[in-house]
């Protein structure tokens, strides 16, 4: 698509630019194609792709307005998408982690009061802005790994005000920038100590005072449940996610992930965007997930941080043909780390995807998650110019080159947000600099 205008930014001198061009979401054997294109420049106009293609007549579109960035023959990608990450909170469970590492089980620590009760404690302490203070760093951090966009959860809160204050602060976040973020109420994420033997008034406190609340203040698009042992049973968060509905918010899971919880049963059968987890799925659940226009997202760092042995099943999932996505699931307790590649790096080596099907993951079927594939995901004419610069030439490499931060540049809604690499550091957008102080690494 060309326009009149000269383009405002090309970024060009691409060895090969991932566009996850075409349907929207993949899954089968579509899960796998990623539409690159060789020796490729993406032309830019305010926040929206103008064009992707061969170099010459990319550069052709530019005029002496346009800024151009040379990537040094480097991969190019649609911006990562993280479709499920709780990263609001307040304090710190080192100890916690500490005592895994000496052998404690998750559950039993949350049986005993530790684990989520403990964050949700020192959550609650927390202002909007000290709640906002906290979570920026590691927005900045993660968003340094290529996170252009975050799903973010309520759930710390576990009362009224203190479960709006967290949806509050991700809304100032998503204002305040340069990322985006989709809110998630979850005020279903575990019973709170005063609750502890009063289960039916903890969930008509969700329902009836809750929901309203988040609905009137127009705080979020999702409503999430824990649906495990310990947590919510299918019962009960049927009720919550049917409630969550009658309030326009459209359901999502916490599903099949310390057991077989019934949560993929459930979240197929309310019409959830997304069940998440899955290393505990049955045959049944992957076929009526295969049937479902649900997505899978498969959160193995989880798996990883809590030194569990059984993985979601991947390839199971994209060969039955289920929509699959990948996210990191960052919260303090189960899954601390604060890079999606390290997730990518799992989904390939431990959950059976291609590097293709787990870069579609990210990217095209993150955005389907999140109900933006419309605007999000792919690198085409029209979307969000939402795109990242990597250090590599080929998809492999990513995953190759294991634990390290792969991405040199990140461009959000056509702005450069940072650059590592001084000597690509040309022409850099004024506007951007302001972010710069974020990026640690
Ligand atoms: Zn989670």
């Amino acid at each position: 698509m060309m326009s009149d205008k000269a383009p405002d930014l090309i970024v060009h001198n691409s060895s090969l630019v991932v566009t996850m061009a075409g349907s929207a979401p993949r899954r089968g054997a579509e899960q796998g194609e990623i539409a690159a294109v060789a020796d490729a420049a993406v032309a830019i106009t305010g926040d929206r792709i103008a064009e992707v293609g061969p170099e010459k007549r990319v550069l052709d579109s530019a005029d002496r307005h346009t800024r151009l960035i040379d990537v040094d023959g480097r991969m190019i990608l649609p911006g990562y998408i993280d479709a499920h990450t709780h990263p609001v909170y307040g304090g710190d469970r080192t100890d916690e982690f500490i005592a895994r590492l000496r052998g404690a089980d998750y559950e039993d620590i949350h049986a005993a009061g530790g684990g989520i009760q403990a964050t949700v404690r020192a959550t609650r302490e927390l202002s909007v802005s000290r709640l906002v203070e906290e979570a920026r760093p590691r927005l900045a951090r993660m968003m340094s790994n290529g996170v252009t966009t975050f799903e973010a959860k309520s759930g710390y809160g576990l009362d009224v005000p203190s479960e709006l204050r967290q949806l509050q602060a991700i809304r100032e976040l998503d204002q305040s920038g340069p990322w985006e973020l989709v809110p998630t109420f979850m005020g279903a994420h575990t019973l709170p100590d005063e609750f502890k033997d009063d289960r039916a008034g903890y969930i008509e406190l969700v329902v009836e005072k809750m929901l309203p609340q988040v609905e009137a203040l127009d705080l979020a698009d999702f409503c999430d449940v824990f649906c495990e042992r310990g947590a919510f049973d299918v019962d009960e968060s049927r009720e919550i996610l049917e409630a969550g509905k009658r309030h326009g918010l459209t359901p999502r899971v916490h599903a099949d992930e310390l057991s077989p919880s019934g949560g993929t049963k459930l979240g197929v059968e309310v019409g959830a965007r997304s069940v998440d987890h899955l290393p505990f799925i049955d045959d049944e659940s992957v076929e009526l997930l295969a049937d479902s226009d649900t997505t899978a997202i498969l959160l193995p760092a989880t798996t990883f941080f809590l030194m569990k042995d059984r993985y979601a099943p991947g390839r199971r999932l994209v060969d039955a043909g289920v929509i699959v996505a990948v996210a990191s699931d960052h919260n303090p307790g189960s899954s601390h780390t604060l890079s999606l590649e390290r997730a990518l790096e799992l989904a390939v080596m431990r959950c059976g995807l291609s590097v293709e099907e787990a870069l579609a993951a990210v990217t095209i079927n993150a955005a389907y998650a999140l109900e933006h594939q419309g605007r999000l995901g792919s690198l085409e004419p029209g979307k969000q110019a939402d795109l990242i610069i990597t250090d590599v030439t080929r998809p492999e490499q990513l995953i190759y080159g294991w634990g390290v931060n792969h991405i040199t540049g990140v461009i959000k809604r056509g702005k450069m947000i940072n650059r590592r690499r001084h000597r690509l550091q040309h022409r850099q957008h004024k506007e951007s600099r302001g972010f710069s102080h974020l990026f640690g690494d």
